[in-house]
């Protein structure tokens, strides 16, 4: 059996009708840069990082080293400064820093998560220090309460790589004050806050109470289904979000239930709720939508259905208080990739940047644009870094299923999980409420060496790659080198510890360096069938040191 490490040809026909719909648009418009389609894509992923501004850019590195040199031109850094950043990334995380003349201090991950180790930050701040850079690796978010309290702390700003980790969220303690209040009322996810004006509202309300006081008959059966808690969950029926009126809304989770009567085969009625479910989706709900007849004819059906999503959805319980927001959104400026193999890729190279700071998103739009605000007039030495049209549409398009995407990804690694074992393999610790949004699914290959007589000296990792390529099953490294092993930085300043006194001593970062020595990335994506997830395990199984 075949299983590619990723097929970006079955990922692109997933959706390949809308995608192909959206890109003829554009070649249609005659107009191809700069237009509507990147506004509208940037207002969306705004609306679902949770996040006041997005700067569409040509790709993730652009998007990473504008937001430092737009600092160094707002005057916030100097060249020479320090940022804090994990000596586990992609290259492109330490390029952004140098391309600026910054200098990078790399710091150790932890062992069990492959993240930043927080416990070693602290350390490594120095009076030159400016900013922590975060990345969410693999898909996993990499922030935590105590970065949060060393930004306070030594008045940092903090920076996330969010590349690998669109869709991602982080718990977020109400108790931070330092924290609170970005984006206003727009965050993404805090549900239950999307509320429409006042006069709008009281309307609404009415109607709710209207609707709450003479149920269909569908809906009286669904509230005797869903009240009480009776699915372990608390929801509400008849809720205001925006101006929107939802049937049912568990704002713990935030899953919407919609019940569909007949009218809805109306065709201007369908246009409507596909508009509202896809403006629904940005802010961060999931909606289920159900036909009368399907509730009324298998209510079991839609119950397990219910049950089966609530499962996979983060949720604000297990602690107290805190909130759940996207990682992109945590920092005072997030770069965003969208290379075709990221969760959310376009059809060639493509980046964002998201920040709630005017000041920081208006720089970053003129360096992008050669460094100029008004047509002919230059207040940057900037760069020619746009995103196109066509890119903008078809991401446009592929943003509306993310959720789902990473849903299925989710599901993929809930099955790993549960069915690798192997002596041999390690796989990263999972923590309690985290939302693992698995770019990729890295594996720690133990016992690192080959037993004599085996032909060739090599890594067990490299054995384990030869072996299920043999079985027809695609794996890659991430990363083979670590950046302060790359030839491009061996006679960096900030590569040589100075207390070995010198030229030639590079750093020596030994969790890192395991990691480029021990990791492979098995098959992940939402088009894998279950057949192919089953075959990777099992190769996986009978994988043997011999
Ligand atoms: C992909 C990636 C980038 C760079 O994005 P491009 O769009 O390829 O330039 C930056 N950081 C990380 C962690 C990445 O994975």
């Amino acid at each position: 059996m075949n299983v590619p490490f990723l097929s970006l040809h079955d990922v692109t026909a997933m959706h390949g009708e809308e995608i192909r719909e959206a890109a003829c648009r554009v070649i249609d418009s005659g107009w191809y840069l700069q237009g509507k389609e990147n506004e509208l894509f940037e207002q969306h992923y705004a609306e679902y990082i949770g996040t006041k501004y997005c700067i569409g850019c040509a790709n993730g590195l652009d998007a990473l080293i504008w937001i430092f040199r737009a600092y160094i031109e707002l005057g916030v850094m100097q060249p020479g400064d320090e940022v804090i950043v994990p000596a586990n990334t992609y290259i492109a995380t330490i390029l952004a820093i140098t391309e600026n003349g910054l200098k990078p201090v790399l710091v150790e991950p932890r062992r069990e998560t492959l993240e930043i180790d927080d416990c070693l930050i602290e350390a490594a701040i120095t009076e030159r220090t400016k900013a922590i850079c975060i990345v969410h690796l693999y898909g996993r978010n990499a922030m935590t309460d105590k970065i949060a309290e060393l930004c306070k702390k030594y008045n940092l700003k903090l920076i996330e790589d969010n590349a690998q980790a669109h869709g991602c969220y982080w718990k977020q303690p109400t108790s931070d004050s330092s924290l609170k209040g970005r984006g206003g009322d727009n965050f993404a996810s805090v549900w239950g806050a999307h509320t429409a004006d006042s006069t709008q509202y009281n309307l609404l309300k009415q109607n709710a109470i209207a609707n709450r006081k003479a149920p269909t008959e569908a809906e009286e059966v669904m509230w005797s289904l869903l009240k009480g808690n009776n699915l372990g969950l608390h929801f509400r029926r008849q809720h205001i979000i925006l101006d929107y009126i939802v049937d049912f809304i568990c704002l713990d989770n935030g899953l919407v239930i919609e019940l569909d009567g007949g009218y809805h085969n109306d065709l201007q009625q369908k246009e409507y709720d596909n508009q509202r479910t896809a403006h629904l989706q940005r802010l961060g709900y999931t909606e289920l939508r159900f036909t009368n007849e399907e509730l009324l004819c298998n209510p079991d059906v839609v119950i397990a259905r219910i049950k089966a999503v609530a499962s996979q959805l983060p949720s604000l319980q297990g602690g107290v208080g805190g909130r759940l927001v996207h990682t992109g959104s945590i920092g005072s400026a997030a770069g965003h990739s969208f290379y075709p193999g990221k969760n959310l890729g376009a059809l060639g190279d493509a980046g964002a940047v998201t920040t709630n700071d005017l000041e920081l998103a208006v720089a970053i739009r003129a360096l992008a644009n050669y460094g100029s605000q008004k047509k002919y007039v230059f207040k940057y030495t900037g760069r020619n870094s746009r995103l196109d049209e066509i890119q903008a549409a078809i991401l446009d398009v592929k943003l509306k299923y993310l959720d789902e995407d990473i849903r299925k990804r989710q599901e993929v690694a809930a099955y790993y999980y549960d069915h690798i074992s192997n002596p041999l393999i390690e796989l990263p610790e999972r923590l309690p409420n985290e939302n693992n949004v698995y770019h990729l699914f890295p594996i720690i290959v133990k016992n690192n060496t080959l037993p004599l007589g085996r032909a060739g000296v090599g890594l067990l990792r490299d054995a384990l790659h030869d072996y299920l390529a043999d079985k027809g099953i695609g794996t890659v490294i991430h990363y083979p080198i670590p950046p302060h092993k790359q030839e491009c930085y061996q006679h960096a300043a900030w590569n040589h510890t100075s207390l070995l006194g010198g030229a030639g001593v590079g750093l020596s970062l030994p969790i890192t360096e395991m990691i480029a020595d021990c990791e492979l990335s098995l098959p992940i994506s939402p088009c894998m069938t279950q057949e192919q997830i089953e075959h990777v395990v099992k190769c996986v199984n009978d994988f043997r040191n011999e």
